[in-house]
């Protein structure tokens, strides 16, 4: 009888333990998890609480918007710029749609995509702004009184947008909806004033400070919601859900809807990553998550460890992968049983832009290079963790060295690495040489000094500019300190020539 109820009760423990991870309501973790904030003083960082509301019957959602923006210049700012990325999907011909692919392409079928301002306020007094007609991706606030440096305000912002049929960073498909850049985000004033950048359609376009995020997402109750940043609470009201979730010194904010996703979730050295998929195949899932894990363990041992406590790989309707702080987008394409080896390269190269882009970031739009070649080489990186030096070679000499050699002949002779987006003619020449050609320099450097010495260098780097923005300057110089090397003949060699 005892033994029986011994039994009874081990089996009972052992069945609530199971379906409590299934459902995961068992693990948890902080929006960030490490304490070394890199000196970083968290007053003087922006802070974002957005209250959006998300209407899928007319495929809008109007945001409620409070910036605690610090003028972190040397100047006293009398305007405030913000990118208004959506406006880039108001016509199909200047829509940024990655390759000039897919059936959205259609002109016919088109539906364009844009933002409202509607509201732009401090405490009760409105404020003007101007959005240029030729220039309607940047949002230009005029403060009354100038804001002096190392002082801040809070802004308040309303505002309608339109989501656009597109399967791209922003827009929506079949089977739910990618929002990339999608809310008003401070643009970047640097040493060359600010950066007011359009929306290229080549390469990742985007430059941005890290902030810390307060967003309260409420959808239609059937839509599960995926997004940078820690999942506080979800809570439904009537045939709506709420979803809190919080950004803790990440760089953008992004998330994705669908009522078709399908969660599979696993603790990973104090980080939760999250499977979304819109395909239900439980193997592909699986293998999503477990190239996750294996990513973030490489490169937690080799660059530094990954600050967040959440990470979330979302399967979509999406031409390739892209990177957001703690949530990237994976094609659906590659959900397929004979394309495991794209859905592991995309998944690793998103994965390794957690720490090249996100955590240690840069001007993308004027040296897409530096997380890009990173980014890349990462890949190799982790093949010869998992798979061992010789894979490692073969996969480097297949996927990056053999992708540039067969492409240089269709580059002009002072075709350059390291150049701004707007010099690029497309993604014809920025593939070769901002991928593969960066990520051959990275690996020239390994050739030269040793992998002890490379990994030196990108671990030395991830720790003396993380949360903060990092300059070609400041690698080369770091590369230099750690070789007791000039530089000057590779990065003629590699990033200013090709
Ligand atoms: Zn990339």
């Amino acid at each position: 009888m005892k033994r029986i109820k011994l039994f009874i009760i081990v089996l009972l423990i052992i069945v609530l333990s199971l379906t409590g991870c299934k459902h995961g309501k068992t693990i948890n973790a902080d929006a960030l998890i490490v304490k070394n904030l890199n000196g970083l003083d968290e007053s003087k960082i922006n802070e974002y609480r957005i209250d959006v509301n998300l209407d899928t019957e007319n495929m809008t959602y109007k945001g409620k918007q409070t910036v605690s923006y610090v003028n972190n210049t040397d100047i006293d700012l009398e305007d405030i710029y913000f990118h208004l990325y959506p406006n880039a999907f108001k016509s199909l011909e200047k829509a940024p749609i990655l390759f000039n692919i897919g059936d959205e392409m259609n002109p016919s079928s088109y539906k364009p995509g844009y933002i409202e301002i509607e509201k732009v306020k401090i405490g009760d007094k409105d404020l003007q702004w101007i959005i240029d007609e030729d220039k309607d991706t940047i949002l230009n606030i005029k403060l009354e009184k100038p804001l002096e440096r190392g002082k801040s305000i809070d802004l308040y912002l309303e505002y309608m947008v339109k989501l656009p049929t597109t399967k791209d960073r922003f827009g929506y498909h079949d089977k739910g909806i990618n929002l990339g850049n999608w809310y008003p985000i401070a643009c970047v004033y640097d040493n060359n004033g600010w950066n007011l950048d359009p929306y290229y359609k080549v390469g990742d376009p985007f430059y941005s400070e890290v902030a810390n995020y307060k967003v309260s997402i409420t959808t239609p109750k059937e839509i599960i919601v995926a997004a940078s940043g820690k999942i506080i609470s979800e809570r439904e009201d009537g045939d709506k859900k709420t979803y809190k979730i919080e950004g803790q010194l990440i760089r953008d904010f992004a998330w994705a809807a669908s009522k078709d996703f399908v969660v599979k979730e696993k603790k990973v050295e104090d980080t939760i990553i999250k499977v979304y998929s819109i395909n239900n195949d439980s193997k592909l899932i699986n293998e999503s998550l477990k190239i996750g894990e294996n990513s973030i363990k490489i490169f937690n041992k080799i660059f530094g460890k990954y600050p967040y406590g959440w990470y979330s790989i979302v399967n979509t309707e999406f031409p390739s992968g892209m990177e957001y702080p703690g949530i990237v987008f994976i094609s659906n394409d590659y959900f397929h049983k004979y394309l495991i080896d794209i859905l592991e390269k995309v998944i690793v190269h998103e994965t390794a832009h957690q720490w090249w882009y996100g955590i240690v970031g840069n001007n993308q739009v004027d040296e897409a290079w530096l997380d890009e070649g990173l980014a890349t080489y990462s890949e190799v990186i982790y093949i010869n963790e998992i798979q061992g030096k010789k894979e490692a070679r073969k996969y480097y000499d297949e996927n990056i060295k053999l992708g540039y050699e067969y492409a240089v002949h269709y580059l002009s002779e002072n075709d350059v690495v390291n150049k701004p987006l707007s010099e690029f003619a497309g993604w014809e020449d920025y593939g070769p040489l901002v991928y593969s050609r960066a990520a051959m320099f990275i690996d020239k450097i390994k050739e030269d000094f040793g992998e002890e010495v490379l990994y030196d260098i990108l671990n030395n780097y991830y720790n003396k500019y993380k949360f903060r923005i990092a300059t070609t300057e400041d690698f080369i110089t770091l590369c230099e300190e750690i070789t007791n090397t000039s530089f000057n003949e590779l990065i003629n060699e590699y990033l200013n020539g090709n």
